[in-house]
């Protein structure tokens, strides 16, 4: 295959990848963050081509199987490399997609995996092995910068400059050590035992970034953070905002071009379905967060909007002095909420709203914005109402539907209090 062969053949896998995600995950991205993407897989290719034609094997499946936790739970380690056999010299890579700064901050958990790896192959399978290293695809700090310039001069030199191999000692003595810590995670996810640390460990800096700490390299990308404690004091700290200015960094997406991007590729992929049918049930949903959000907005809340929430239980998150209420957002032109889902035939409405109540977060509220009725140039009624509250009102309707909201959950500054509680 020639090199432009090749590259053909990157951008003809990179799209029909991209698109496999975007329907799995159900996320975009813009066209600009999807070309830098594109660019960052061409770049590693051209930098990288002479190794990736030396790999002998790819996508190596190493299995350390019947592996037992402290508490006794059976588990299996797996991971897939690539090997390299030339010059009478063996190297394992194992290839990721974290950035170098990441795996240079952690490189003690990427050379405990790695062993791990090694361990299999050398003891295990009985292969010869001389060295070992992470080949860290991820795009940096620095690289972003660079392709923001748009200086070709200024691409050239942050490409040079990129060491994405980073070789990591074989040492396999530690191993059943690695072993037992994966072990110990493990009984932690099993038994749900999740604790963020002490909010003064997010303001250690990720080692190799210098000056950029735990709690803005690692912490903007979880999702836990809505609810996360050692997050809120870390920002309340770090930025000294009072809690009322906390929702503010809930939306931390990371810096101002990483937020534009996130809001317009979600908002690209609203606005592209079903252009047909204006009053489908996407276009109210749009409509319902944009009216309930300028709702609360007006009566002077902190509003954050979950942009692409489609997937999660709540669309918004209101911030009042140190309190927060998630709402979820309904639409309805029809009576239909969809907030109750249907049950099996011969279970009782009781049962099936008793059942639904029993997995709702209490600490959410619905806002529900009727349309049934509504001409294009009125505003909707707007209601809110706890969970506890809908639940009783659909047992007594006898139905999933609901036609008349009860006046009592107009939406008013009173009844937004009411709801904090
Ligand atoms: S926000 Fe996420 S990553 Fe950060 S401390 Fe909390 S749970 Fe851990």
């Amino acid at each position: 295959m020639s090199n432009e062969e090749v590259l053909e053949f990157i951008k003809e896998a990179f799209e029909e990848n991209y698109e496999l995600m975007r329907l799995e995950g159900g996320h975009s991205i813009t066209n600009e963050a999807k070309e830098r993407a594109l660019q960052q897989v061409l770049l590693y290719w051209e930098k990288l081509h002479d190794l990736a034609e030396q790999v002998t094997d790819t996508e190596i499946t190493l299995t350390l199987p019947e592996q037992t936790t402290p508490e006794g739970r059976k588990y299996t380690i797996q991971g897939v490399v690539d090997i390299v056999q030339a010059n009478d010299e063996t190297t394992m890579y194992d290839v990721k997609t974290h950035d170098l700064d990441t795996v240079q901050g952690s490189i003690e958990h990427y050379e405990g995996q790695l062993n791990i790896y090694s361990y299999i192959w050398k003891n295990l399978r009985q292969q010869p092995l001389d060295s070992a290293a992470i080949i860290a695809t991820g795009q940096t700090e620095e690289l972003k910068q660079a392709y923001r310039t748009e200086n070709l001069q200024v691409i050239q030199q942050a490409v040079d400059a990129w060491e994405p191999v980073v070789e990591i000692p074989i040492e396999t003595k530690n191993v059943h050590h690695t072993i037992e810590q994966f072990g110990k995670v493990v009984d932690c996810i099993e038994s749900n035992r999740f604790q963020a640390p002490h909010w003064e460990k997010l303001k250690q800096p990720v080692v190799a970034r210098k000056n950029v700490p735990f709690g803005t390299h690692v912490c903007r990308n979880c999702d836990a953070r809505f609810s996360c404690d050692a997050f809120k004091q870390y920002v309340s700290d770090k930025e000294g905002i009072s809690n009322g200015r906390y929702v503010e960094f809930l939306d931390n997406y990371g810096d101002e071009q990483d937020r534009i991007e996130w809001i317009k590729a979600n908002m690209e992929e609203e606005t592209e379905t079903d252009n047909k049918d204006e009053n489908s049930s996407k276009h109210l949903g749009i409509a319902a967060r944009a009216f309930a959000t300028g709702m609360f907005a007006r009566y002077g809340y902190d509003v954050s909007v979950r942009y692409g929430a489609e997937s999660s239980e709540y669309d918004l998150i209101i911030a009042k002095g140190a309190k927060i209420l998630k709402v979820a957002v309904k639409a309805s032109q029809d009576g239909d909420w969809g907030i109750v889902p249907s049950g099996e035939e011969d279970v009782s409405f009781e049962e099936v709203f008793d059942a639904w109540l029993a997995e709702q977060d209490l600490q959410m509220v619905y806002c529900l914005v009727q349309f049934q009725d509504v001409g294009m140039d009125q505003l909707p009624g707007i209601y809110l109402a706890s969970p506890e509250e809908v639940a009783e009102k659909l047992k007594a309707v006898g139905d999933r539907r609901m036609e008349e909201v009860p006046e009592e959950w107009r939406f008013s500054g009173e009844r937004v209090e009411e709801m904090f509680g």
